[in-house]
């Protein structure tokens, strides 16, 4: 049987390497180009949603990447003063990956479906008649170019497809930290929570990602210079959570600082998603705040799409554009319930107390996990393995 095409991909991030695996499962030759010299990155935690557990059983890695995890037990809520106002049991999406665990499982699989990763390749321009031209000035040809290339993706800026970027409110900061062996310990008698505190606007969020690491995200409002800053001042988040004080100290101390950045959350909304046989996906075409904690799945999700799209379809932009329409409607919803959760973050403390009681009315609770439940293109519908 003939190949279906080649395709060049940007970026070997979620939607880079599923766009990858699936693109090479369908016969596709395949080369990924990552501008960085490894898989390397960010390490933190990435919530498992049903949708995302679909791709992985599709994938035949959810064993693994849920090995790789934690299952937390608990959500408890901290007031300022370090005491639990609210403990809830973690019914939903209970686990939290490491998402360097979860790509180097990605990469595994898409190498070993016949794609070529090339690191220390950058991508500075591709042509909607196919074709990627890479830094040092050589042009690839290929029949479907699939940017991946995040949130500040030069393909998209190139190709002139930005329509909005908006900026939000807050900013924020993901981190791993290693665990004390005591802390490790305590998992077997106590479970294993998750624990948020606000104060202000300023917020903390931690739990265990790894048996050996905690995975700590901190996030405050754009103009609070005093709190954004790599590494942290301890002392400055400790004004704001004092019993808190020596974790801010281990994060100082102990954390990857050159591997993290604070990063503002903004949404970006695209003309088009594809410019001829070029598509652009992930956080290049539909970045959103992580309130919902669904940016990446919504990555694998139209990355899976995609590579189904062209399959069916008689031409590659007559593919790009049913893919669009078809996955274009979720990722806006979730788009458009991001922002309001996030607006409702912000709200005064008794109009928060109401929306609080909102988000529990059944239509509202079922808008925020749509994404979540939903059963991506290209994956078994019939597979029933709730997380
Ligand atoms: C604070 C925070 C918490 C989050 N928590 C969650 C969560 O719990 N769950 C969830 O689903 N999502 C979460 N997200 C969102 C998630 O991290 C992103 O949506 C996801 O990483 C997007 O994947 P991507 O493949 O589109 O882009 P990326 O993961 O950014 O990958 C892009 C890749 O392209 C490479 N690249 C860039 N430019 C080039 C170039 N020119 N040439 C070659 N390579 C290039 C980069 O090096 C990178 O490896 C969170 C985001 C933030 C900011």
């Amino acid at each position: 049987m003939s190949r279906p095409g080649h395709a060049e991909i940007v970026g070997a991030g979620f939607g880079g390497l599923v766009a990858a695996i699936a693109l090479s499962a369908r016969g596709w030759s395949v080369r990924v180009h990552e501008r960085r010299p490894s898989l390397r990155g960010e390490g933190y935690g990435i919530a498992i949603h049903n949708n995302m557990a679909r791709m992985f059983a599709e994938f035949g890695i959810l064993d693994a990447v849920l090995a790789g995890g934690m299952r937390i037990d608990r959500r408890d809520s901290l007031d300022r003063n370090g005491r639990v106002v609210m403990t809830r049991k973690t019914e939903r999406s209970p686990y939290r990956i490491d998402r360097q665990h979860i790509v180097a499982l990605l990469a595994e699989r898409a190498l070993a479906g016949g794609a070529e990763i090339r690191f220390g390749s950058e991508v500075a321009d591709a042509a909607p008649e196919g074709a990627v031209v890479l830094s040092d000035g050589n042009r690839l040809p290929a029949d479907l170019v699939v940017a991946a290339d995040g949130i500040n993706s030069t393909v998209r800026d190139r190709l002139g497809l930005l329509k909005r970027r908006i900026f939000g409110r807050d900013r924020g900061v993901r981190i791993n930290i290693p665990r004390r062996p005591a802390e490790i310990a305590s998992d077997a008698a106590e479970g294993t929570a998750m624990i948020e505190a606000w104060s202000d606007k300023r917020r903390v969020l931690f739990c265990p990602v790894t048996r050996s690491e905690f995975y700590v995200l901190l996030t405050c409002t754009v103009g609070d210079r005093a709190a954004a800053t790599s590494p942290i001042d301890p002392d400055e988040w400790a004004r704001s959570f004092p019993t808190l004080r020596e974790l801010f100290v281990r994060m100082r101390d102990e954390a990857d600082w050159p591997q993290s950045h604070w990063a503002h959350f903004q949404t970006v909304r695209l003309r088009r998603w594809s410019k001829g046989r070029v598509a652009v996906l992930g956080d290049a075409a539909h970045a959103m705040a992580p309130y919902l904690a669904q940016g990446a799945g919504h990555a694998m999700m139209n990355a899976l799409g995609l590579a189904a799209a062209v399959q069916d379809a008689p031409t590659i932009e007559g593919g790009l554009a049913q893919w669009e329409r078809r996955e274009r409607p979720l990722t806006e919803h979730t788009q458009r319930w991001t922002r309001i959760y996030g607006t409702t973050m912000f709200l005064p403390a008794p109009l928060k107390a109401i929306s609080i009681l909102v988000e529990k009315l059944p239509w509202v609770a079922a808008q925020y996990v749509r994404a979540a439940n939903h059963v991506p293109t290209g994956c078994d519908p019939q597979w029933r393995r709730p997380l």
